[in-house]
């Protein structure tokens, strides 16, 4: 089959995991997002995917209010650990062999984050599932999709989310929303639409690293991007 893409990054929000639920990890939620996946990887393509956490905790949720900045934020960073974990999990019960690397040293549960390691991985057809994200507060883990799929040289970040796309309005209030096939880096940071932030828009923007943004609830989504049919938003320079 033909691929797009050799190597790319794929960045799940934590909420991707909540599924209906009101926090917390689906179950059921999972499997189908490791389903998806899971095809990708069995056609070859190499995966690394950096989880987020806000389904467990934000650094700047209303939980967080009143608390240190930066210890919030190590405690976000904790819960995308516990996201990981969840994940390769997943992974494993369809046999799909995974690495967690941790961006915070916690040795009992985690490798630490070894760039040539994850490189190895990726080679071997391992997916490497990046927590805590950069390691550093004040970050998110889309910054840290950017970083990782930079040093990595995937060639493409992935943002699955709910919604198929970036829209010039939100669908589910405007019914003439219309879903944006291809945007510039520019377009996307100066009109502030909600790709990812500005942090990791520029990252991408400087290192010529495009962003596809798709749904990983619609089934066969990204197997469609990978094979570069065409699907969701792109947004390169
Ligand atoms: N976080 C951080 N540094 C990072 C990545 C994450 O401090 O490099 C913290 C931050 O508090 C953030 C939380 O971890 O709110 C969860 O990450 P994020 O909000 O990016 O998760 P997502 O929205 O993707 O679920």
């Amino acid at each position: 089959m033909k691929l797009a893409y050799q190597r790319i990054l794929l960045k799940l929000s934590g909420e991707a995991l909540m599924g209906e639920d009101a926090y917390g990890i689906n179950r059921a939620t999972i499997d189908r997002i490791v389903a998806e996946i899971a095809a990708v990887v069995r056609q070859g393509v190499q995966v690394a995917v950096v989880i987020g956490g806000g389904n467990i905790f934000r650094g700047l949720a209303p939980g967080a209010i009143g608390m240190d900045r930066a210890t919030a934020d190590y405690m976000g960073m904790l819960a995308t650990v516990m996201n990981a974990l969840a994940l390769q999990d997943a992974m494993r019960r369809v046999e799909v062999v995974s690495r967690v690397q941790s961006a915070l040293n916690l040795e009992q549960v985690a490798e630490p984050y070894i760039r040539g390691k994850a490189l190895r991985y990726l080679e071997e057809g391992k997916v490497v599932i990046f927590a805590a994200g950069t390691g550093n507060p004040f970050f998110t883990t889309d910054t840290a999709a950017a970083l990782r799929g930079a040093e990595i040289s995937a060639e493409v970040v992935l943002k699955a989310t709910k919604v198929d796309g970036i829209y010039t309005d939100d669908p589910k209030k405007n019914p003439d929303a219309r879903r944006y096939l291809r945007l510039t880096f520019e377009e996307a940071i100066v009109n502030n639409l909600k790709v990812m932030d500005a942090t990791a828009l520029t990252l991408c923007r400087d290192q010529n690293l495009p962003i596809g943004v798709f749904s990983i609830f619609k089934p066969g989504a990204l197997m469609r991007v990978v094979r570069g049919e065409p699907e969701g938003t792109f947004v390169t320079n």
